[in-house]
């Protein structure tokens, strides 16, 4: 029982060195989130040591009583927070569950669609060197130069002549909302899969703020370390007349033993994304990115030459525009480093720079408000960014307004 810091005093000081990080830096990575210290419990307990192999019941294993009430309350909460008829909560992580569900319903050669990389799709949508450009012949659709939204007319144009097995609709760099019943109509005209990947935007969904692409498709694939603020992991919901296939894709067709100690957390989070106070957190997730897109418009920003893609949001990211800027994504992601503040560079529609520097910036706002940032909190860190994106800022001043951001809002106090 000998403790970390005694055991291993590198790890541990890696360790001890991250989490003073999170709580004196701002994160605003938009897929990250900080996991509630009952939800680090669960996943930091003896399940870890569990073989599972199968699933609540039916196991390969013996031993498994304690671990199957642990995984069939994580697939009862989550079909309940989405109305599915179906969960697998095996997936390790969202690349899984989306491979998964490709397996599930897909034959190598088969034709697929997805949002395009640069375009704000991710790259198990299609991307060419991930399995999903390998094994499957790939037509990507774009979002409109001028709207910056899908254009869902190229998305049926192209349905149509291609013929597609499965069109997936989602995204890891957009936004605005997306139009599932319009996905469902063209996939249905085409005799296609419908396969939502609401990673990003689970949460938004769990609490009622962005509509539910589960009644809408036929697969609904999601993480549950982003929005939903749980552990790094994946989940498939389905049609219970495809749950089969999907189980047998995640479990024997993907992957051994499932991470019972992640599906334990996955099933507190669960419980934390049906409450109120989880629905009033994610309401502020959505205004503290209305306002940090609507501060990012303003006219002594766009001097500098920043503006905002699609004019706002409707969703817990901002995708800042760098292409008329001297700053570069890449020097943009430096500057707010250095006064602490967390986002990552992001290729934009069409991008004049490579992929490695690029032209804009994804700023999130899950993980701020989960740290309780209130409305006036957003409107400061919004014109802090604003300040550090001109062509002079004054670094130390910034830094020194960050700080007392951080310090307003403690992360993990106690720990
Ligand atoms: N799907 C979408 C839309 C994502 O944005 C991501 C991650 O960023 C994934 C899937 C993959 O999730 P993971 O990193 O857990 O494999």
């Amino acid at each position: 029982n000998t403790p970390l810091h005694e055991l291993d005093p590198d790890v541990a000081a890696a360790v001890d060195a991250e989490l003073r990080r999170q709580q004196n830096t701002l994160e605003m990575i938009a897929s990250e989130n900080f996991a509630p210290v009952a939800v680090m419990e669960a996943q930091g307990s003896v399940l870890t040591n569990k073989y599972a192999e199968g699933y609540p019941g039916r196991r390969y294993y013996g031993g498994c009583e304690h671990v199957d009430v642990v995984e069939q309350i994580a697939i009862d909460r989550i079909k309940e927070l989405f109305g599915a008829e179906h969960a697998n909560v095996q997936p390790h992580s969202g690349a899984q569950a989306n491979a998964a569900a490709m397996f599930a319903l897909l034959k190598p050669g088969d034709t697929i669609m997805g949002l395009n990389l640069a375009h704000g799709g991710h790259l198990t949508h299609g991307m060419k060197i991930n399995f999903s450009g390998k094994l499957y012949n790939v037509v990507a659709y774009h979002v409109d130069d001028a709207t910056g939204q899908v254009d869902m007319a190229e998305v049926e144009r192209l349905a149509k002549e291609s013929k597609p097995k499965l069109i997936v609709a989602g995204w890891s760099a957009y936004p605005r909302q997306l139009d599932f019943a319009a996905f469902r109509r063209i996939a249905d005209e085409v005799g296609a899969y419908l396969m939502v990947d609401m990673a990003h935007f689970a949460g938004l969904v769990a609490a009622g703020l962005h509509p539910n692409p589960v009644p809408h498709a036929h697969v609904v694939t999601t993480t549950t370390h982003k929005t939903l603020g749980g552990p790094r992991g994946g989940v498939i919901l389905s049609t219970a007349e495809l749950a089969k296939k999907i189980n047998s894709a995640v479990f024997p067709g993907q992957q051994g033993g499932p991470l019972e100690h992640v599906i334990a957390a996955k099933a507190v989070s669960f419980k934390v994304a049906a409450s109120e106070e989880f629905k009033e957190r994610q309401q502020r997730t959505l205004d503290g990115a209305r306002i940090i897109a609507e501060r990012l418009v303003r006219d002594d920003v766009t001097e500098a030459g920043v503006s905002v893609l699609s004019g706002g949001t409707d969703v817990h990211l901002v995708l800042v525009d760098l292409r008329n800027s001297e700053l570069d994504g890449q020097q943009a992601e430096d500057r707010l480093h250095g006064i602490g503040i967390t986002v990552n560079r992001n290729a934009i529609p069409n991008d004049p720079r490579p992929p490695m520097v690029t032209s804009g910036l994804r700023i999130g706002t899950p993980a701020l408000a989960t740290r309780g940032f209130q409305v006036e909190d957003f409107a400061e860190v919004a014109d802090i960014i604003a300040e550090a994106l001109k062509p002079s800022y004054d670094a130390d001043a910034l830094k020194a307004r960050v700080t007392a951001l951080a310090d307003r809002h403690p992360l993990y106090p106690g720990l």
